[in-house]
């Protein structure tokens, strides 16, 4: 059977990859699927229209109904459709991805990304073309919708508002031209003084690239710290992902907030972090220091929100700043993880810089080698290496002060190869001998 889902959902360069013709057929699948009421979102790239149009029509020709919520973060569509009564939600996104390529992305009735088993369901009815289709008075109808504030008002009522109020906080807001533009700066406005850049939606993306990355947000880095702001955030396309800057304009990753923010979690209440294994020590080390348990998954967000759910942890995420609030929903939720932020400062009456500062340091290097045949390299690996090993995704080895992540990359063919210590060229040794090891099994 051909695939037509990536761990990304369908994502390709728009009108090459991902034709409207290609929209077209995958909206008649999904409605053929669904055969109900549909919530539909778009971030801010300049081929949604093409794409969108074209999902809609196929959706309609199956009887489905679309609620139109325009451009929309992603948590905020997948909040709505969590807590309405409709059966699925479709996001026209390519998250962080440059302007040229866009996405189409799945939601379940319960708003989190939709199921590998229902996407087989999906790409079975698209690679056999057995797509329902309804009578000329039957066809679907398009109505507008806005969910914007439910998704503001959610997220408030989680927090402790007053607390941050009394702060008087002034919050650098870069909402890098994607779809954050229409949400975060409202939010935030609610709790502190907020100072926006990117904030004119736009899908040339000229502010700066969708991603935030320490190269991408320089920008917002110099403003932090000229304006004597306490925090900056940045957020990625769809804004699932936050990545904050501290009070003296330094990147923190987000493997940092992801620890910071579970380590506020945790003096709360004890319970289980869930995060992949491809996430520093860092946040095992805090998390355990604050009387918590870290589980680890394979890497992929909705393979963390699952996890969370089946075993009710109290918090989780990624270390590309997407985090998960299983109080407000089982998604990376860029806004929560705002207001959350701000919420710990609060409370804490601490600088970002000092919460980051209590959090051990750990050098991660990254490495990759071509490989056609990863399958058969994988196996060679396991009966390679020896020692204290975690199969949870590829092969993890750990080490008295660190460890290594060897993972075939599920697009491309490529073995990716990470090292983690507390040393800097251990964890460059580290990522040589096995990559040594990897060639010599090629
Ligand atoms: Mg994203």
């Amino acid at each position: 059977m051909q695939r037509l889902f990536g761990t990304n959902g369908v994502r390709g360069v728009a009108n090459e990859d991902l034709s409207p013709e290609l929209a077209l057929k995958l909206g008649k699948a999904i409605g053929s699927f669904v055969q109900g009421n549909i919530i539909l979102a778009t971030d801010t790239r300049s081929s949604n229209e093409m794409i969108k149009d074209a999902v809609i029509a196929g959706l309609l020709s199956t009887g489905c109904n679309v609620f139109d919520a325009k451009i929309a973060p992603s948590p905020a569509l997948q909040y709505y459709v969590k807590n309405s009564d409709a059966d699925a939600g479709i996001i026209i996104t390519a998250s962080h991805n440059p302007p040229e390529f866009n996405g189409i992305k799945v939601i379940d009735n319960e708003g989190m990304e939709l199921s590998r088993n229902k996407e087989k369901e999906i790409e079975k009815i698209f690679f056999n073309e057995r797509f329902v289709k309804v009578a000329w008075n039957e066809i679907g109808k398009v109505y507008d919708i806005d969910i914007l504030d439910f998704y503001i008002e959610g997220i408030l009522s989680l927090a402790n508002t007053e607390k941050i109020k009394e702060r008087n906080y002034k919050v650098v807001v870069d909402c890098g031209n994607g779809a954050a533009c229409f949400v975060m700066p409202y939010l935030i406005n609610e709790v502190a003084e907020v100072i926006t850049l990117n904030a004119q939606p736009d899908g040339n993306f000229p502010g700066r690239m969708p991603e935030p990355s320490i190269e991408n947000i320089e920008h917002l880095m110099k403003t932090v710290k000229s304006l004597e702001a306490d925090l900056g955030i940045a957020y990625d396309g769809d804004a699932d992902r936050a990545i904050f800057v501290d009070e003296n304009g330094n990147y923190v990753y987000g493997d940092k907030s992801l620890a910071a923010i579970a380590g506020y979690i945790l003096e709360k209440r004890r319970g289980k972090i869930v995060t992949p294994v491809s996430t520093s020590s860092c946040v095992e080390e805090y998390v355990k220091a604050k009387g918590g348990e870290v589980i680890y998954t394979k890497v992929g967000a909705p393979i963390v929100a699952r996890k969370m759910k089946e075993i009710d942890a109290i918090f989780g995420g990624e270390e590309n700043g997407g985090l998960i609030f299983p109080q407000h929903q089982y998604c990376r939720d860029s806004g929560m993880a705002s207001i959350a932020m701000l919420e710990m400062l609060a409370i804490k009456d601490k600088k970002l810089s000092e919460i980051v500062k209590e959090i051990p340091h750990y050098f991660l290097v990254k490495s990759k080698i071509e490989c056609e045949n990863k399958k058969e390299v994988m196996e060679k690996l396991k009966e390679e290496i020896k020692g204290e090993i975690d199969y949870t995704d590829g092969i993890k080895v750990y080490f008295e002060d660190g460890w290594v992540l060897i993972r075939p990359s599920g697009t491309e063919p490529i073995i990716r190869i990470y090292a983690e210590s507390k040393d800097k060229k251990k964890a460059e040794n580290l990522v040589e001998k096995y990559k040594n090891l990897i060639q010599r099994l090629l």
